[in-house]
């Protein structure tokens, strides 16, 4: 494989903004950008994946979502009896389980329970693999945050992955692990 074509299949892996947590998303700014539905990984995104009670912190940001008017649906790779508990103990009315992130599937399915155009999607999640990467695969914006739980509950494959994703991005300066940078979503978007 050319170099060239190695470095823009990476940027299917890079995120539009990368936060430490998703406690840091300024949602007066992605209202401002026009964003009307987030959709949100669960483990690791929003509750370490060990756990299974939604903190007040969790419960806030979902009310403050709606506050603002904007759709929020859940969008896990987990299973019903664990993303069904969460949602409902934290207040989220749509949630979606066994996503099988990154493929399009489920993604097609909300992008159709819910006509949203592309650019008023964000899709905010742990990783890259799978979240940054059905993301960009679907033309929409996404949110990488840092993982609640470093040691988790995933397969050792995917974590292996995952780190050789973010040192490729690294090598070639596309992102730093840990340095967090809030981009510019209404900024040209390099994928599209
Ligand atoms: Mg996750």
């Amino acid at each position: 494989m050319s170099r060239k074509k190695s470095f823009l299949l990476l940027n299917y892996f890079k995120p539009s903004i990368y936060l430490e947590s998703y406690k840091k998303i300024n949602l007066d700014s992605l209202k401002n950008s026009g964003i009307k539905l987030i959709m949100c990984d669960m483990d690791n995104t929003l509750i370490s994946w060990n756990e299974r009670i939604p903190n007040t912190d969790i419960i806030n940001f979902i009310k403050s979502v709606y506050e603002h008017n904007m759709e929020f649906v859940l969008f896990s790779n987990n299973i019903r009896s664990r993303v069904e508990n969460f949602a409902k103990k934290a207040g989220i009315k749509n949630y979606f389980w066994d996503c099988k992130k990154p493929l399009l599937g489920k993604f097609k399915l909300v992008r159709k329970l819910m006509p949203y155009k592309e650019n008023e999607i964000v899709l905010i999640g742990d990783q890259l693999i799978t979240d940054v990467l059905v993301a960009n695969r679907g033309h929409i914006k996404s949110i990488l945050v840092s993982p609640l739980g470093r040691v988790s509950g995933e397969k050792k494959i995917v974590q292996f992955l995952e780190n050789f994703i973010l040192n490729r991005l690294a090598q070639k300066n596309i992102l730093h692990e840990g340095f967090y940078n809030e981009g510019e979503l209404g900024g040209n978007y390099e994928i599209l």
